[in-house]
């Protein structure tokens, strides 16, 4: 049994195999992950603040959670107690089209989490956007349940395998943190329709 697979891992697969890869598997964000690891520890100071609301909502601010099942552990920013069951909620700092698919399936994994901790079935989580501070209700229905499921078991075979998945060369490259050191070779802006607006899903 290998160790606990980091939860982050599952948002960063959704979005790009490769990204996953460059990161959990390359190291290639050390100076970040150093960053993050000071964060974390810092974050553990202060794990699993219980909050209550005058109006009675009980809060658990940075909660570590896992599951046995999926091999599978992680911090969720906070899980609010609604009627004696968990509803994880994942903060973000504005709403961004292209992350929220990928955010979803990261907020599902938590879920999958809490409910083998817990023994729950759960029916929602949130996404809270800081920027115009708004709540997006994300169903944890059996499409995305079938979807996690499945990203978990890639990053796990990811994670064994440890080979680079090629480049996508789509619009994700745009906006991604790594496309630096990637290796994937942006288009001109200017002869392409990378940066054309597109429906959400559409890459
Ligand atoms: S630049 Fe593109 S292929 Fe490379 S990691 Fe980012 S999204 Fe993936």
């Amino acid at each position: 049994m290998f160790d606990p697979m980091p939860l982050s891992i599952i948002e960063h697969y959704a979005y790009c195999p490769r990204q996953a890869a460059l990161i959990h598997v390359e190291g290639l964000w050390s100076a970040n992950a150093d960053t993050a690891r000071g964060e974390a520890n810092h974050a553990a100071v202060d794990r699993g603040v219980r909050s209550e609301s005058r109006a009675g909502l009980v809060t658990w601010a940075s909660l570590p959670v896992w599951s046995e099942r999926l091999n599978l552990s992680g911090v969720c920013d906070a899980v609010e107690i609604v009627d004696g069951a968990p509803v994880p909620i994942e903060h973000k700092p504005r709403h961004n089209g292209r992350l929220m698919a990928p955010a979803a399936q990261q907020l599902a994994a938590q879920a999958l989490c809490l409910e083998e901790m817990w023994g729950c079935h759960i029916l929602t989580a949130a996404l809270f956007t800081r920027a115009d501070r708004r709540r997006h209700e994300i169903a944890i229905d059996a499409a995305l349940r079938t979807a996690t499921e499945a990203t978990i078991r890639s990053c796990h075979s990811l994670l064994y395998d440890r080979a680079l998945p090629p480049v996508l060369e789509d619009r994700r490259c745009a906006g991604c943190s790594l496309a630096e050191v990637c290796g994937v070779e942006l288009p001109d802006p200017d002869e392409t329709s990378l940066f054309t607006p597109q429906t959400e899903g559409v890459w």
